[in-house]
């Protein structure tokens, strides 16, 4: 069966990147739009690279009429929730505003199918654990507004013109694919476990732990950690749902389990046998004591079963990864 060409857009970051090496593998022709500003051109290395902004109508024209793309996955978001409260212009710019041009493009040249990365960020303070996807969305940020927005207009767009979309929530995207080609490298880094394993890898001094007093186990907060791989076969699943004609949906992506920070630091100096020092410091603003997903419509609907839903693969993959990639200046 000839299924076209998909279009990852932002295939050259970190999800995305995962993304297009996925679906090669599962034989899919694939061509990426990056405008490189947090991606890595070695991440698509030998695969086809439009280097340009999903903002950039002209791009976007030439894009289409040169490749027959059948489906898009966008990932070039703007995914920092501090530096969107600081800045929130470049948050609706780039992940509003650019995606409608890229919708927008996507109508004019007659590809009806999207898959979006959304975020947990849309729920804002949980009202209710765990949260399933009818929880009320009143995000507590710029970064999680501008994907609800997008998700709104979504929802406009399949009316008007027909074209479908799956929303997919991601909890806390975590790990590297096991061969360790990819990784996990933002600049600079806030997420919890690429900023462990530095410390394990003696790139930085220690770990500091946001808080001890939230009401959970242990005192540290809890999140729901997925595995990269996991979210690409979610993506891979979601496509083919919309190719059997499905309307367009949201789901959210977690394994509905959680691991405090706490834990977190415990399998991580297993895995690497470091012993990474740790300071504890004030609860950073803005973190919900606990996130976790229920994703049982994602399991129910599309048949997604997460492979990894202990911490110790997510962990060492992305220490592997690291090794590889990250970590060679300091060994
Ligand atoms: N966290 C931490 N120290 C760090 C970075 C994160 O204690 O240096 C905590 C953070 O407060 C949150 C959890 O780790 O409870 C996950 O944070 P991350 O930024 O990775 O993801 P988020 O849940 O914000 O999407």
């Amino acid at each position: 069966m000839n299924t076209g060409v998909v279009l990852v857009v932002g295939g050259a970051g970190y999800i995305g990147s995962h993304m297009v090496k996925y679906l090669r593998e599962a034989g899919r022709e694939v061509v990426v739009l990056d405008n490189l500003s947090s991606g890595y051109r070695d991440a698509v290395a030998g695969v086809p690279l439009v280097e340009g902004d999903m903002g950039d109508r002209a791009v976007l024209d030439v894009l289409f009429q040169r490749y027959a793309v059948d489906a898009v996955m966008h990932f070039a978001g703007y995914i920092e929730v501090g530096e969107s409260v600081r800045d929130p212009g470049k948050y609706y710019r780039n992940n509003v505003s650019h995606t409608l041009e890229l919708l927008d493009a996507m109508v004019r040249h007659g590809v009806d199918k999207l898959i979006f990365s959304s975020t947990a960020a849309v729920y804002g303070e949980p009202c209710y654990k765990p949260i399933d996807e009818s929880h009320p969305r009143e995000p507590i940020n710029p970064y999680g507004r501008s994907k609800q927005m997008v998700e709104a207009i979504l929802a406009d767009y399949e009316r008007a013109h027909g074209l479908r979309s799956v929303s997919l929530r991601y909890f806390n995207a975590a790990g590297a694919d096991p061969e360790g080609e990819l990784a996990e490298r933002h600049d600079p880094e806030t997420h919890l476990i690429p900023i462990i394993l530095e410390a394990a890898a003696g790139k930085r001094p220690h770990i500091a732990v946001y808080g001890r007093d939230y009401p959970t186990a242990d005192g540290t907060c809890v999140r729901d950690y997925v595995h990269v791989q996991d979210l690409c076969r979610a993506h891979l699943l979601a496509l083919e749902h919309l190719r059997q004609g499905a309307a367009s949906a949201a789901f959210n992506l977690g394994n509905g389990g959680g691991f405090s920070v706490q834990q977190v630091i415990d399998v991580a100096r297993e895995v690497t046998g470091q012993p990474i020092a740790v300071v504890d410091e004030a609860r950073r603003e803005g973190d919900p004591a606990v996130l976790v997903a229920d994703a049982t419509a994602a399991r129910e609907v599309l048949g997604w079963q997460p492979v990894h839903d202990r911490l110790e693969p997510i962990i060492e993959h992305a220490w592997k990864a690291g090794q590889e990639i990250l970590y060679q200046d300091f060994e």
